[in-house]
């Protein structure tokens, strides 16, 4: 089965700029529906998918929710989250899908 780590983070609409704090899923870590926040430390040693220690990395993250729950304007859907020696730093609109199907994983190595 597909388990996950699901990120909460603060998603701003981009219709009517509320900002809300929303569930993205990811598999990267010790992958066993761990809960996190931006700034926190990612557990391993289970059942791991990706590599501990890198430099930086960014990892392909799935928003739960499908859209804005004042406006119902639709969410953007994959974000890129990037991760550096572990700690969740920031997420982005994921602007290149293309980097993680060329690899056919959910992480990509930024700097090693
Ligand atoms: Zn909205």
């Amino acid at each position: 089965m597909g388990m996950f780590n699901t990120l909460f983070a603060e998603i701003t609409c981009e219709n009517c700029h509320h900002r809300q704090v929303e569930q993205i899923q990811f598999k990267f870590g010790d992958t066993w529906l761990f809960e996190y926040r931006i700034g926190d430390r990612l557990q391993w040693g289970g059942n791991d998918k990706g590599r501990p220690g890198l430099s930086m990395v960014k990892v392909l993250g799935c928003l739960v929710a499908k859209c804005c729950t004042v406006c119902r304007h639709p969410y953007h859907y994959d974000y890129d989250i990037i991760i550096s020696h572990d700690i969740i730093k920031s997420i982005n609109k994921a602007t290149s899908i293309a980097d993680y199907l060329a690899i056919e994983d959910d992480w990509c190595i930024i700097t090693e």
